[in-house]
């Protein structure tokens, strides 16, 4: 008996070699006797004989050990003995490009449990796992700065179309978030496997998440307009003082519950209606508790240098971090003028304000035809905004606003030439995947010359609106790639996608999505770094990671060194690239081939492996 005992107890590793994706990978375990086992075994036989124990259990000893010495000699001749696996999992020989900007190195990534154990050109110890990543970069998860999957996550927390593009975290909020959902704002419930589940504060809003579970990590600012209408309602009147009060009470509350700041939607109500008073009064809360601000520029057209110079002046005022979300010179009459831009906020970080920007490498923006209204007509909230549209004289005055602008007032439709062709329905509808030029002749052909419709095409959009509930998301071609590019190249311009953690099969494809959603990140990597060299492989990197990490204050992610969370991204980099476009967006990426959350593989060999290890990122907490 003691024998069999003695055997159970003994385990070393096996090495099995087995194919994962391009190369072999070695894992697994087997009991192998050990030479001094064998030896220790035949003692005990040999002083068993000599304290006379009965025949039968000698013999059965002397049997049992012949046995194993033979067992043990068969396989010695053909595994080599090993010592116990140290890490949980070691990536091997791979183009290490750790985050920081530094030069790739060939080396290796060994991960215990969550965390990053060693970095190093050789790991000494095996992995119970390993991988083998010669010909592929081995690089920091991205931080996807500037994301929109609030609730698709809580519809499909497997994030499909954001980890099969390498992203590990995705920062929510924008004009608004998840929550808090206080005061005039009503409660949110969704159904979470089946359940309702209904939040108001955004650390509500965390626990849902955490009890559904992502394969993404997930961070959230706190937006503008949760803590605006949570006083103002749909009003659009001027806040009292004790309203503003109310509001820095709110936006505390969600600092606390670990929102990394706050962030705004200028361009549009209620974001539009904040004064940049009231903006400097209110991100003071935020530079109180070590939060940045993170902005959709009040106007990203002809008043965009305004604009930038104002996002500029809260964060000198506050004294806060700013960074200005997906910046854009998006009105053909300012096309050209980057270098303006990037000079504002060259002279402003010389100053010693901490402004800094993100962009999705793509010349066409993603907003709704609803911006095309005036902000006047949509006082009172969607319902009020389709009743306007209803009244004659509402509509004269809106024809009137749009194609004459209002000041300050940033208009999609002038911002394009008014042209029709260059938007495109995304949001899910009769319309999806078709420009509005198309949607305009569909919708015209059969009226008589003499309609009162028919001579003006904004008719035709007040109907479509109306007939959509006042929302129809679109895509606008309205910025270029010169612009762009010279975003995209400086330090402090880091990548978000603007995007949402979609899916090419299920319930989240639905609508005509921006290919963003699919492609932002192997698009900088694919047709960025490698085919037109307009950043080296190392920025790109740093952009996707450690620039957005240092950003928001993440301490241990976003970097590929020992004690950071195990967030890793694979990826080939003579293949990755991106396949969604703006007409048949429903494509995943080449060359992405593993992602590791929290230390758990979720894609392995460009598939999703069900894992959800996501974890919700608080302010100040990791
Ligand atoms: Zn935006």
């Amino acid at each position: 008996m003691r024998l069999v005992q003695a055997m159970v107890g003994r385990e070393t590793p096996f090495t099995h070699p087995v194919t994962v994706g391009r190369a072999p990978v070695k894992w697994g375990i087997r009991r192998q006797p050990s030479w001094e086992w064998l030896n220790q075994m035949c003692t005990r036989l040999y002083f068993a004989g000599r304290r006379n124990l009965p025949i039968t259990e000698t013999l059965a000893a002397a049997a049992m050990a012949v046995l194993l010495v033979g067992l043990g000699a068969a396989r010695t001749a053909f595994a080599q003995e090993s010592p116990a696996a140290e890490y949980d999992l070691v990536i091997r020989g791979g183009q290490v490009v750790d985050g920081t900007g530094n030069p790739w190195f060939t080396g290796d990534v060994a991960v215990r449990g969550d965390r990053i154990a060693r970095v190093e050109r050789k790991v000494a110890g095996r992995g119970k796992r390993e991988i083998d990543a010669s010909g592929l970069v081995v690089a920091p998860g991205f931080i996807d700065m500037h994301s929109h999957s609030d609730t698709l996550l809580l519809e499909d927390g497997r994030a499909e179309s954001k980890i099969r593009q390498g992203v590990t975290t995705e920062i929510l909020g924008e004009g608004s978030s998840a929550g808090p959902l206080v005061g005039k704002q009503s409660p949110r419930t969704v159904l979470v496997a089946g359940q309702p589940q209904t939040w108001q504060t955004l650390g509500e809003y965390y626990q849902v998440l955490e009890q559904s579970q992502t394969s993404v990590n997930v961070a959230s600012y706190c937006g503008l307009d949760n803590i605006w209408q949570a006083v103002m309602g749909q009003s659009h009147e001027r806040p009292t003082t004790d309203q503003i009060a109310a509001m820095k009470e709110h936006l505390a509350g969600a600092m606390d519950d670990g929102a990394m700041g706050l962030s705004t939607m200028l361009a549009m109500p209620p974001g539009s209606l904040a004064t940049t008073d009231e903006l400097v009064e209110l991100s003071r809360v935020v530079a109180e508790r070590g939060g940045i601000y993170s902005t959709h520029n009040r106007n990203e057209g002809t008043e965009v240098l305004a604009a930038i110079r104002e996002a500029i002046e809260i964060g000198e005022r506050a004294g806060v971090p700013v960074d200005i979300i997906h910046v854009k010179i998006a009105d053909q009459k300012l096309w050209g003028r980057m270098s303006e831009i990037v000079a504002l906020i060259e002279a402003a970080r010389a100053r010693g304000v901490n402004v800094q920007t993100n962009v999705y490498p793509y010349t066409r923006g993603n907003n709704n035809l609803a911006s095309i209204i005036p902000p006047w007509a949509h006082e009172g909230g969607k319902g009020a905004l389709v009743a306007r549209l209803r009244s004659p004289e509402d509509r004269a005055r809106m024809k009137r606003d749009i194609r004459s602008g209002i000041d300050g007032w940033y208009n999609h439709f002038t911002a394009v030439g008014g042209d029709w062709s260059r938007m495109l329905v995304s949001g899910n509808g009769p319309w999806e995947g078709l420009t509005m030029d198309r949607v305009i002749a569909l919708k015209t052909k059969d009226q008589s010359p003499d309609s009162p419709h028919s001579a003006d095409s904004l008719d035709v959009l007040f109907d479509l609106l109306i007939e959509a509930d006042g929302s129809i998301p679109t895509v606008y071609a309205h910025h270029t790639e010169e612009d762009m590019r010279l975003a995209l190249v400086q330090p402090w311009c880091s990548i978000g996608s603007d995007g949402s953690a979609y899916a090419i099969e299920g319930p989240l494809r639905r609508g005509n999505p921006h290919p963003r959603n699919f492609g932002t990140f192997p698009r900088v990597l694919g047709h960025y770094v490698r085919e037109t060299k307009v950043l080296r492989l190392e920025d790109a990197v740093r952009k996707m990671t450690s620039l957005n990490a240092a950003k928001l204050g993440i301490a241990d992610r976003g970097v590929l060194r020992a004690g950071a969370f195990a967030d890793v991204a694979i990826f080939d980099p003579a293949t990755v690239i991106d396949r969604s476009t703006y007409t048949a967006p429903f494509a995943y990426n080449d060359g992405i081939e593993y992602v590791m959350v929290n230390g758990q593989v979720v894609l392995e060999k460009g598939k999703h492996t069900g894992a959800k290890p996501g974890r919700v990122i608080r302010r100040g907490v990791e």
